[in-house]
């Protein structure tokens, strides 16, 4: 599968993280990167292509990992590339207002239903923190509600049971986050109203917000059950609570508007990320004016940022989101060949008989190794991590990159062909049979 590359000195994955590790914490900018899930040599990624990414010594893998999501257009896609070309040579940041920003915020306002104004940071973690801190100077309360396994960013008080990276390392907090501080987030089972609304009856009081991920993907793919998002909903709007819905990865992943568009539930604050930077540091939050409007310089609320809005980031995000828009059948086609991708796998865990099912929504899914329903924390948890690391390193074998780590999404992008996803299951037959 691989092309080779021109490479001037032949260098190894081995080689390199013994050299990174040497300057870098772990030999990675981001924990889960380092392979420490599955074990082995993480790869130094070199170059990418539509569906493609080729590691130094040159070898191809088919990519589902997709930058963790932020990719839907595939490695390197010519148009977005020339736009950010073109804004480049006039500029990187200003630290100024430039036009690009509100047309780019507009997009966004028309895709969501739920975001009437918006402000730009520099990624999904700043996006929360913001909201978060919006949610609180907005009602006054101290206390917020999420859900086991969500991760929500690494800001402190949103570093408790936070899913993937928290799961794979099994702390369930971080050292260095104050008690006192986290003591303020409630953390509540994914799918379970009742809990919610028993927490919620006792203490809305000092409740600013409830955040969620509408479709969680850092404890692998979960769906909401039906009923739940909108039972949230009315309990928020009953209590008045704050609902914010972390959409930094299912905006614009699930559909041109997110999972709030699909369910048809409207949250008051909403936080983006990921696929709105085209693959460039980028973070959005956004909801009622009323709300948004507490923000600085125009409230009380304080935010702030260098780098948010600069002419590279949103020329990214802006030419994605125009593709998007203008492909209409874009968001079915990656639905079907997902769909397609994931019947194949299903029939290879059939015909193998392993312990394993799939969670699926638009072009996001899960390969847990558990028999039982995954539905929430708990449940992600009965997974076999140990078998998800055989699977990932056959997987590996046969040239098909997925997430190394049993509680991530992995992702399909529209430069994935139907020739990528055929080879992709008799890979899975491959490896499914090499952990038997
Ligand atoms: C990735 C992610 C974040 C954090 O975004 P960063 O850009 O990595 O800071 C927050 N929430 C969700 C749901 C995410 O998937």
């Amino acid at each position: 599968m691989g092309r080779p590359l021109n490479l001037k000195r032949s260098t190894t994955n081995e080689e390199l993280f013994r050299r990174a590790k040497r300057f870098i914490p772990g030999g990675v900018n981001s924990p889960v990167r380092a392979f420490k899930a599955v074990g082995g040599v993480p790869l130094f990624i070199k170059e990418g292509k539509g569906s493609k990414i080729y590691d130094v010594t040159g070898r191809g893998y088919t990519d589902y990992c997709m930058s963790w999501g932020a990719i839907i257009l595939g490695h390197a896609q010519p148009e977005v590339i020339k736009e950010v070309k073109k804004v480049l040579e006039k500029g990187t940041s200003f630290g100024a207002p430039i036009e690009l920003e509100i047309k780019f915020s507009e997009m966004i306002c028309k895709a969501f239903p739920s975001i009437e104004m918006i402000r730009l940071v520099n990624s999904g973690t700043e996006a929360c923190m913001s909201a978060i801190r919006l949610a609180r100077g907005w009602t006054g309360r101290k206390r917020i509600v999420k859900f086991a396994g969500c991760y929500h960013g690494h800001a402190d008080y949103l570093l408790v049971r936070a899913g993937s990276g928290g799961m794979t390392f099994g702390v369930s907090d971080s050292a260095g986050v104050i008690k006192d501080i986290a003591r303020h987030t409630l953390v509540l089972p994914y799918n379970n109203l009742e809990a919610v609304e028993k927490t919620i009856k006792k203490v809305h009081k000092d409740i600013a917000c409830i955040i969620v991920e509408p479709v969680p993907a850092n404890m692998g793919v979960v769906l909401p059950e039906p009923g739940f998002l909108g039972g949230l909903r009315e309990m928020c709007d009953y209590y008045g609570v704050l609902l914010i819905f972390d959409e930094v990865i299912t905006g614009f992943r699930v559909s041109y508007g997110g999972v709030q568009k699909l369910y048809g539930v409207q949250p008051d604050l909403t936080c983006l990320g990921k696929i709105i930077g085209g693959g460039l540091p980028m973070g959005a939050f956004g909801g009622k004016k009323k709300i948004m409007k507490f923000l600085a310089p125009s409230g009380p609320v304080y935010q702030a940022g260098t780098l948010s809005g600069n002419p590279v980031s949103v020329s990214a995000g802006l030419e994605t989101l125009n593709i998007l828009r203008r492909n209409k059948n874009m968001y079915n086609s990656l639905e079907e060949n997902t769909g397609l991708l994931c019947e194949g796998i299903k029939d290879n865990i059939k015909r193998l008989k392993v312990d394993a099912l799939i969670n699926q929504i638009g072009s996001m899914f899960t390969v847990f190794f558990t028999d039982r329903g995954v539905s929430d924390y708990l449940t992600a948890l009965y997974s076999n991590r140990k078998r998800y690391a055989g699977f990932f390193h056959g997987m590996l074998k046969k040239g098909v990159y997925f997430p190394p780590s049993q509680f991530e999404s992995c992702f399909v992008s529209s430069a994935h062909t139907v020739g990528d996803i055929k080879k992709t299951i008799e890979a899975t037959y491959e490896a499914f049979r090499g952990i038997k």
